[in-house]
């Protein structure tokens, strides 16, 4: 066989070393060499004398073996195996942001692997991608879940229905008792509730109390009963606030509670309410709005009583309940409390104290007002 004058190219492809000898083409065939460095040379040399039938008869690897591809073939071959290669990289059709993978692993990628691929919850049947079905499954609907009162409780239950279990049917849900409103304040586990309202005789009791304190202390416009009087017995006596029995404006109204003291340096008599947690809170609206009357009787004549309005109006802590008493530190001065004979007035008589509360609750909604359940 003839010997021919070519240059052996390096294992990567990137040099081109000069001719260290002379090489016969069943060397050339058992050297790896790089398809298109070995091409561009040959193309390029003048000393080349390879003619072209014998170049696509040369045994070249694949560009993509650095991937993996052991495909080995002649020159004439190589073009149409590229084009079906496995090795190949590619980018992902979804966007996913994986730009390395294989064409041979493209499949898997997008059936298995992808973030973006098409996806639906196995519980509810939404269908987006996989990214965002797995979010989903924080907050499906349908999804199974344990009761939150877990571990106490063992349900095991649609996400969505958790709210009306707990509320409804839960055993390990602390509970008030169903006679709330007429005072009990008892809160168990429903569990145990059951059992303390079974206790007749206490709610009873409660009920009685109930309907005794609702004539004594609640406003009432329909019995044309629009105010409370309070009576003060020993003021000169008393050293901190005095708190009067809590009233209600109304039979399912605020709970309101009056105190009266005399204020931190002495000199005036202060009053305040408060807005109490009463049993009707849910119904009502809120924050309170109200005008507030309250007069200091005098106890000479019905005149000249010290009066005074004031409003619950604004969205403040002390219109809701719990909050903070509203009312006057300087109300009247304690010095104008005794008998004055050209004013015609005595409020402080035998050390008692005579107030007069009127409240007039504001309606927001009165048009809501008055309806059944
Ligand atoms: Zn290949
Ligand atoms: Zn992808
Ligand atoms: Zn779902
Ligand atoms: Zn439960
Ligand atoms: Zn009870």
């Amino acid at each position: 066989m003839a010997s021919y004058s070519v240059v052996s190219a390096s294992h990567s492809g990137e040099i081109l070393v000069p001719l260290v000898g002379l090489l016969t083409l069943d060397t050339l065939w058992t050297e790896k060499v790089n398809s298109l460095v070995l091409s561009a040379f040959l193309y390029t040399t003048s000393s080349c004398v390879l003619g072209h039938r014998e170049i696509q008869a040369l045994e070249v690897s694949c560009d993509y073996e650095k991937n993996g591809c052991k495909w080995i073939g002649t020159v004439g071959t190589l073009d149409k195996h590229k084009a079906l290669c496995g090795y190949a990289k590619v980018p992902c059709p979804k966007e996913c942001w994986c730009n390395d993978l294989l064409k041979k692993e493209l499949d898997f990628h997008l059936r298995n692997e992808c973030l973006n691929r098409d996806y639906s919850c196995e519980h509810c049947g939404m269908k987006d991608t996989y990214c965002v079905i797995h979010s989903h499954y924080s907050e499906c609907e349908k999804k199974m879940v344990l009761c939150s009162n877990a571990p106490l409780c063992h349900v095991f239950i649609e996400r969505g229905k958790v709210a009306s279990h707990l509320r409804e049917s839960c055993d390990y849900t602390e509970v008030y008792c169903k006679y709330a409103s007429i005072g009990c304040e008892e809160k168990r586990l429903r569990m145990h509730m059951k059992q303390h309202e079974e206790n007749s005789e206490l709610h009873l009791t409660m009920a009685l109390d109930k309907i005794v304190e609702l004539n004594k202390f609640t406003l009432s416009p329909e019995k044309k009963q629009r105010s409370i009087t309070f009576k003060l017995n020993g003021f000169s006596l008393k050293t901190g606030p005095h708190r009067f029995q809590p009233f209600f404006t109304s039979p399912s109204g605020y709970k309101i509670n009056f105190f009266v003291y005399h204020n931190g340096e002495g000199t005036h008599l202060s009053l305040f309410f408060e807005v109490l947690h009463g049993p009707y809170d849910d119904a009502l609206e809120w924050p309170l709005k109200a005008n507030f009357t309250v007069e200091l009787l005098n106890q000479l004549a019905d005149c000249n009583h010290c009066v005074r309005n004031f409003k619950f109006d604004e969205d403040k802590d002390y219109c809701n309940p719990g909050g903070q008493g509203y009312g006057y530190d300087k109300f009247i001065p304690l010095s104008k409390l005794s008998c004055d004979e050209i004013e015609n007035t005595h409020y402080l008589k035998d050390d008692v104290l005579y107030f007069r509360v009127t409240v007039d609750i504001i309606h927001q909604k009165p048009w809501l007002d008055h309806t059944h359940t």
